[in-house]
């Protein structure tokens, strides 16, 4: 039988991915941690951060999210031709392995073989637009890693940038079942998942969490770079510091420096999905470009999931 899956979720999440992403637009690639520092130290004060438009972390979650609700589940295919419509219209914030991924595309590559290879292809474009593949799995995890591989592949052939991404996936699954525990989570993770790079990373971000350490400490040491394994893991270092304030986790996650949006926006897609909507500041919401569109969309790839799983 299917899992418990909480609507909630499914716009919490979607939501708090693009506050994230157009929250940290304008931080991309800062490198001073004094931001940071001041608002660790009282400061700073979260609201008079912009909240700019959206980059590629929104717009590809986006499309991701329209093409499983449009084909009630993971096509290659589809989603592929989703992603090079956004490239050939806008693409604003591309990434290097995505960017080259759509050439192919463009070139008559097939979906499945379009994706960048080599250390480049590591990054962090699977992850950031992984979340509507998660709350696809929240009635079961039966599939997730073949449905994550799916997505990534399009652009990432590469194992580290996958498994990053169904990290997050996972919880964002297992947050929009109603199944998830802070205490235990990274543990049971730690089964789930295959060891890898990532894991060791998002295993001592958990213990950097539990011993409290600064943010300007720990971020650092994750690393700023935008390789998945650095970004993935300071996320989770953002949220599981200070999982039930949804707004600590992404003024957090921007102020880190590096690569502020797509951290906050992966960091906003877990902690979204485990809060839910209303864990989301209306001040916040008001000025999100497309917000109703956003929850629109959340609740048709709800309803494509109920569906999909009710058939299964
Ligand atoms: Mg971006």
């Amino acid at each position: 039988m299917a899992r418990k899956t909480r609507p909630e979720s499914f716009e919490g999440s979607l939501v708090a991915l693009a506050l994230g992403d157009s929250l940290g637009a304008t931080m991309e690639g800062y490198r001073s941690h004094d931001l940071l520092t001041a608002y660790e130290e009282g400061r700073y004060d979260p609201w008079q951060m912009q909240v700019a438009l959206w980059t590629d972390d929104t717009a590809m979650t986006v499309a991701t999210a329209q093409s499983v609700a449009a084909c009630n589940g993971m096509m290659g295919e589809d989603l592929s031709k989703r992603y090079l419509v956004w490239y050939r219209t806008s693409g604003r914030g591309i990434g290097r392995a995505t960017l080259r991924a759509m050439e192919r595309l463009l070139n008559g590559v097939p979906w499945e073989e379009a994706g960048e290879t080599g250390q480049w292809a590591a990054g962090n474009g699977v992850a950031m637009r992984v979340a509507p593949v998660g709350l696809f799995h929240a009635p079961g995890l039966v599939g997730l890693a073949e449905d994550v591989n799916i997505c990534g592949i399009i652009t990432h052939r590469n194992e580290e940038a996958i498994n990053a991404a169904l990290a997050v996936a996972w919880v964002v699954a297992e947050a929009a079942s109603g199944n998830l525990k802070i205490s235990n989570c990274v543990d049971k993770l730690l089964q789930y998942m295959p060891a890898c790079r990532t894991m060791d990373s998002i295993a001592r971000a958990a213990e950097m969490a539990a011993d409290r350490m600064p943010a300007t400490k720990a971020l650092p040491e994750l690393g700023l770079g935008g390789m998945a394994y650095e970004t993935v893991a300071s996320a989770f270092f953002c949220w599981l510091r200070n999982p039930e304030d949804i707004v600590d986790v992404i003024v957090t996650s921007v102020l880190g420096a590096g690569d502020a949006d797509t951290r906050a926006a992966i960091a906003g897609s877990m902690a979204g999905a485990y809060l839910g909507a209303e864990s989301l500041p209306v001040r916040w919401t008001r000025q999100l470009d497309g917000h109703r569109a956003l929850v629109a969309l959340s609740q048709r790839l709800y309803k494509a999931t109920v569906d999909a799983w009710a058939k299964a």
